[in-house]
C-alpha cells in the first residue's frame, strides 16, 4: 500500500495544537455503547488501536508503557498488597500486570462499560490472558459509586486508568472521588491515576494533585513515562500514599521481580519518579 492509497486516523488535540496520526489498513469494529463509541482499527505499523469517543485508548504496540506504569511503581510502594481495585481498565492491560505479582490476591476490575471488556477479548487478546486467573473479579458499574459503596480500610491499592476527565470518568477526577478512596485504603493504601501530558496539561494535574493532598493523602508524587500514541507523546500518572511513598518502596522486590516487563525496572522506577525542572516550578 503506498501513503497516497492509505487511510489514516487522526486525533486532534485541541489544547496542544496538535495531531497523531496511525496509517490505518482497516476498521475492524465500530459500536456506540449505552456510554461511548467505541472504535478498533487494524494499523500498519502499531497493530491493532482501540480509540473511544475518537481518542486513542492504546496500540497492542506500545500499551506495555503505560500498563506497566500504571501498575508495578504503585505495587512496589505497597509493603504487601494483597487487594487490588482498578477503576476503569477495561481493556485488561493493567489488570494483565498486576495479575503478574504473586502476593497479589484478589483484584477487582471496575469498568463502567462491559463492551470495552468484550471488544478487548476480541481485538487484544494479548491482554486478556489473566482475565480467567481466579484472582480476578469483574464489575461493571459506575466506579464513582462503587467506590462510595466500599467498606472503609478495605483495599491496599486503587489503580484510576480511566478516559479522559470528560464523561463518565469527569467525576473520577474530584476531591469527592479522593476522600472516598482514602477512607477505602489500608493505612499503607497506595492510590494512582492516569494524570494526562505533563507538556500539555499541568491544569490537569496541579489540581488532581492539590484534591489528593485535601482529601488526606499525606503524599503526592508524579511519575513520568512516554506514550507515543497520546497527545504530546510524553504521558504521567500520580501516586497519593497514605503514608510516605519512597521509603516503602520494595527496591530489592522490584530488581528481583520473577516476571517479565518490556518497560518497568528499579531504575526506571527511580528514574520516572524524578520531576523535570518547569514540573516542580509550576507546582509552586
Ligand atoms: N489508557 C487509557 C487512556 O488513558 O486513554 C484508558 C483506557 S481504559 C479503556 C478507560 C476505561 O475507563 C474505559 O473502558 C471506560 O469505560 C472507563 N471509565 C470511564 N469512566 C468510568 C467510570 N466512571 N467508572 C468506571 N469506568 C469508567
Amino acid at each position: 500500500m503506498t501513503e497516497n492509497d492509505s487511510q489514516w486516523f487522526t486525533e486532534r488535540c485541541r489544547e496542544g495544537g496538535s495531531a497523531f496520526s496511525l496509517m490505518i489498513r482497516e476498521k475492524l469494529h465500530d459500536e456506540q455503547s449505552e456510554y461511548q463509541r467505541i472504535e478498533v482499527y487494524a494499523t500498519e505499523t502499531f497493530g491493532n488501536l482501540m480509540v473511544i469517543d475518537g481518542f486513542v485508548m492504546l496500540t497492542a504496540r506500545d500499551n506495555f508503557l503505560y500498563h506497566e506504569m500504571m501498575s508495578h511503581p504503585a505495587l512496589f510502594m505497597h509493603p504487601a498488597p494483597r487487594k487490588v481495585v482498578i477503576i476503569g481498565g477495561g481493556d485488561c492491560g493493567t489488570l494483565r500486570e498486576i495479575l503478574k505479582h504473586e502476593e497479589v490476591a484478589h483484584v477487582l476490575q471496575v469498568d463502567i462499560d462491559e463492551r470495552v471488556t468484550r471488544i478487548a477479548e476480541q481485538h487484544f487478546p494479548e491482554l486478556c490472558v489473566s482475565n480467567d486467573d481466579p484472582r480476578a473479579e469483574f464489575f461493571f458499574v459506575d466506579g464513582i459509586q462503587w467506590m462510595h459503596d466500599a467498606s472503609d480500610a478495605s483495599i491496599d491499592v486503587i489503580i484510576v486508568d480511566s478516559t479522559d476527565p470528560i464523561g463518565p470518568a469527569e467525576g473520577l477526577f474530584t476531591e469527592a472521588f479522593y476522600r472516598d478512596c482514602y477512607r477505602v485504603l489500608g493505612e499503607r493504601g497506595v492510590l494512582v491515576q492516569q494524570s494526562e501530558s505533563p507538556l500539555y496539561h499541568m491544569y490537569i494535574i496541579n489540581p488532581m494533585r492539590k484534591a489528593m493532598q485535601r482529601a488526606g493523602f499525606s503524599d503526592v508524587q508524579t511519575l513520568f513515562f512516554p506514550q507515543p500514541v497520546y497527545p504530546s507523546g510524553w504521558w504521567s500518572a500520580t501516586l497519593a500514599g497514605k503514608q510516605a511513598l519512597a521509603p516503602a518502596f520494595r527496591e530489592q522486590a522490584a530488581k528481583d521481580k520473577p516476571f517479565p516487563t518490556e518497560y518497568y525496572n528499579a531504575d526506571i522506577h527511580h528514574a520516572a519518579l524524578t520531576a523535570p525542572e518547569f514540573f516542580t516550578k509550576a507546582l509552586e
